[in-house]
């Protein structure tokens, strides 16, 4: 295996498969199963989720709710989908943690970090809620943090397009994916990877960013052998 220790972002929407919003059961248990695969090879697996499945600050923000509020309520979402993941992962009998970054104890560990480590140690999948636990920030920043902190080797962002493409592929046609980018590449080229503040956390502790289709079955595998899929962001 390429990779010891891994970061995985998924976003929000993604749990929400085929539907407008939520959770959608299937897509989380297609999840779980392959969070397990990597996780039964002795690959370290901590993720972080987001929450746009359920609500975002900015779309409440637009909406005349106060913006810090909206936020509190995007981080509460997160740690929601994250008590949805562990539950997916418990049905695949995969161990896992919970840890949040605002404190909700009865529910979730809080966020500490040599605790973190302990549990990755120890073969259990750490799920990081709550974001970093701040307002104005994402949970792209709160995945990049995390993976600083406990020394990951990468970071994987799952999404549902297979990498990175000069244009959107999802309206152009003619884009064409890169399989390898320098992050300075990126932002030369205005592409969109990570939110600025994600992005720029990466870039200045050196820490790879794979994208690629979660949605795939097996890709997390092939990704974290080292094979070619997808799009390395790195120096
Ligand atoms: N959020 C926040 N601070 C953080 C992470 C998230 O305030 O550190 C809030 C913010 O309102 C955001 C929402 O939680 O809109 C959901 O997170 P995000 O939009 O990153 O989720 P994703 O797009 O990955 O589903």
């Amino acid at each position: 295996m390429k990779y010891k220790r891994i970061l995985l972002k998924l976003s929000g929407e993604a749990l929400m498969g085929t539907r407008q919003y939520g959770i959608d059961p299937v897509r989380l248990a297609e999840y779980a199963n392959d969070i397990k695969e990597i996780a039964d090879l002795g690959i370290q697996v901590a993720i972080v989720i987001g929450g746009g499945n359920i609500f975002r600050g900015v779309a409440g923000a637009s909406n005349g709710m106060d913006r810090v509020q909206g936020d509190h309520m995007g981080m509460l979402a997160t740690v929601i989908n994250g008590l949805a993941l562990q539950s997916a992962l418990e049905n695949a009998d995969v161990q896992t943690r919970l840890q949040t970054a605002i404190h909700i104890e009865e529910v979730a560990e809080p966020f500490i970090r040599r605790k973190a480590m302990r549990h990755l140690e120890k073969g259990r999948v750490v799920i990081f809620g709550g974001g970093t636990g701040n307002p104005y920030f994402t949970t792209d920043s709160a995945a990049v943090l995390r993976a600083i902190e406990i020394e990951a080797d990468v970071i994987l962002k799952g999404t549902r397009v297979d990498g990175i493409y000069t244009a959107d592929p999802e309206k152009d046609s003619s884009a064409i994916k890169f399989d390898h980018i320098s992050f300075d590449d990126v932002l030369r080229k205005g592409l969109k990877v990570m939110d600025t503040t994600a992005f720029t956390l990466s870039q200045e502790n050196e820490l790879p960013i794979i994208v690629f289709d979660m949605n795939k079955r097996g890709n997390l595998l092939k990704v974290v052998s080292g094979e070619n899929i997808g799009t390395k962001v790195n120096l």
